[in-house]
């Protein structure tokens, strides 16, 4: 449940927001008339179908039909919740948006609790890295090549070993113990005494895509075991779908349409250090799919950077299987024998990391060279070459796969006909026809029917009717359109789904302006579209970009009009249906 926030807020945070510099960071804009055009963000395309209208404030796809406002533009592309995306962008507007996200319901209570939680740990644990408890976690990293001003940019700490100072600290923050040990922050011991989970630990907050601290991984500080300790797992911190640095990396890496992915936090940190902006971690764990959908969605290459010794090299072809049944490209970038990112920039100029990125093999060329470098002939050979049908078929797009067929088929030097024989039979059965349509238009906007000829005569398509009638009854700011249509037609029964509901908010709408103090109403129907899903969105922004339908001025008119042809249309089904019931006949 998402808390409920005063309307007004929400639409001063859009009205004080502008969509177009908003998308910009995300998606190259030129002007086409009063909109702005681009590549769409949500599906693959060569040619821009992407339309931002300013002056609307909204945006919408003509290729994949996604629209909406500024609020689930962000939704949508980071998989944000809408109380997520107001708070970002609240935070250049100097909304204090926390003051209306208290305890609405015990949930989201308990959410903004552990977040309050661990961002007070977060701010002790850096005070103390910069204090006196933090001297010899600094004499560290200074060692090792880090400054200042970047580790405090990542908000690196120091946590001490001492579980009263951290529990003090906390209280003194207004986290009582009870909270801290909820947390995970705090954890019961074996006798009564509790512990802190992290001591003696250099800490790295990991933030989540909505640029909250979701937990920590802590280095020890001098020997110990383990090495890196992260939060434990639970509902705010799953390691498979967080990627530390994303929150700063998201838009260099959307900007250049690549990332760079390595295993460790002071490899990203030392990236970051070295001006490579686009760099990501995994959590010390393996880079998942889950991830790779999170970097699909910012960037179509992934770089995997990894240590350079035999079990990074492992681990790299790993990640990049995972990255390619993501949908991603990956190349796998290899460091000399010994050297980690962190190790390699130490001391080297940016440019020697460029020179091995730009030499970076493919998945499929990294198999092979592998394969060459192990001596081993023709049996490593064939084990490559298995492995990366095996990785072709797992890739999702059929157009991607068939390509990566014809590479395989040229690095490994086979026929591609074999090679993709070989790829069809480790491929996944196909699904049922019918599941994966209705799986790919849940709502149903893109189900209007073809007009479909029948016993000779033309029906009209009762969908694409109902849509002239809502374009026009939205289109009409007087309100007359939408109130003659709410008269004709009081109940909602529509063809299609989301046009039901935006008849039932066209009635809400009513019941407000009969209240008095009710917007237009397109005004009224986007203040609440949130509320919705996609579905419903797509066909608002569809009725609203839908200019051609809504040039006459009689808005009126039209909407009788399209009122008459639906009632004539239902008419005649209901003869049609009557003679063929006499005629004996089984329906369609
Ligand atoms: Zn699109």
């Amino acid at each position: 449940m998402s808390p409920v926030l005063p309307k007004d807020l929400v639409a001063r945070i859009k009205e004080e927001t502008d969509i177009a510099a908003v998308v910009r960071e995300y998606v190259t804009l030129r002007a086409a008339g009063t909109n702005l055009v681009g590549l769409c963000p949500f599906h693959r395309e060569k040619t821009p179908s992407f339309n931002v209208n300013p002056h609307r404030q909204i945006y919408k796809c003509f290729g994949c039909g996604e629209g909406g406002d500024v609020i689930s533009f962000l939704m949508k592309l980071q998989g944000l919740s809408f109380p997520e995306a107001l708070e970002i962008l609240a935070r250049p507007l100097d909304v204090d948006l926390a003051r209306f996200l208290v305890d609405n319901d015990e949930a989201e209570g308990e959410r903004q609790a552990f977040f309050r939680a661990q961002e007070s740990a977060a701010a002790l644990w850096s005070e103390a890295y910069w204090g006196r408890e933090g001297a010899e976690a600094r004499a560290y990293l200074e060692g090792r090549g880090f400054g200042q001003e970047i580790l405090r940019r990542y908000d690196v700490g120091f946590a001490p070993a001492a579980t009263s100072w951290l529990v003090e600290g906390l209280t003194r923050r207004g986290v009582d113990r009870d909270l801290a040990q909820r947390t995970g922050l705090v954890r019961a011991g074996h006798g009564d005494e509790p512990f802190a989970y992290f001591r003696n630990r250099i800490i790295f907050p990991v933030r989540n895509i909505a640029q909250r601290i979701a937990g920590f991984g802590g280095r020890i500080l001098g020997e110990g075991e383990p090495k890196y300790l992260n939060s434990a797992e639970g509902p705010y911190f799953s390691k498979r779908e967080l990627l530390y640095g994303f929150a700063m990396s998201r838009i260099p890496i959307a900007r250049h349409k690549t990332a760079i992915l390595v295993e460790g936090y002071l490899d990203q940190i030392a990236l970051a250090q070295a001006g490579f902006g686009n760099g990501v971690a995994t959590c010390g764990t393996a880079f998942t799919q889950e991830q790779a959908k999170i970097l699909r969605r910012g960037c179509s290459r992934v770089f995997v950077l990894f240590d350079g010794d035999a079990a990074g090299i492992k681990a790299s072809v790993k990640a990049a299987a995972a990255a390619l049944a993501g949908g991603l490209e990956p190349r796998i970038g290899r460091l000399p024998a010994g050297e980690d990112p962190a190790s390699f920039l130490l001391g080297r100029d940016a440019t020697a990391l460029t020179g091995i990125l730009e030499s970076a093999p493919g998945y499929l060329q990294l198999l092979r060279d592998l394969a060459a470098e192990s001596g081993r002939g023709r049996e490593a050979r064939e084990r490559a070459v298995k492995r990366a049908i095996e990785a072709v078929a797992g890739v999702p797009d059929p157009i991607r796969r068939a390509l990566l067929v014809d590479e395989a088929a040229e690095v490994f030097g086979l026929a591609r006909e074999l090679v993709g024989a070989e790829v069809a039979r480790h491929a996944e059965p196909p699904r049922a026809p019918g599941a994966a349509a209705a799986r790919s238009d849940p709502a149903g906007v893109g189900a209007a029917r073809p007009l479909q000829p029948e016993r000779g005569l033309l029906r009209v398509d009762p969908a694409t009717v109902e849509q002239q009638m809502l374009a026009h009854a939205l289109a009409d700011e007087t309100g007359d359109a939408a109130e003659a249509m709410l008269d004709l037609w009081p109940d909602a029964d529509f063809a299609l789904e989301p046009a039901r509901r935006l008849h039932e908010e066209l009635a809400a709408w009513r019941e407000q302006r009969r209240l008095g103090g009710a917007p237009p109403p397109a005004g009224f129907v986007q203040e609440r579209w949130h509320a919705h899903d996609d579905g419903f969105r797509r066909l608002v922004t569809d009725l609203l970009t839908n200019q051609e339908a809504c040039s006459t001025g009689d808005h009126v008119r039209v909407v009788r009009d399209c009122r008459h042809v639906l009632e004539q249309d239902r008419k005649r089904r209901r003869d049609s249906d009557r003679t063929r019931t006499r005629a004996g006949g089984r329906g369609e």
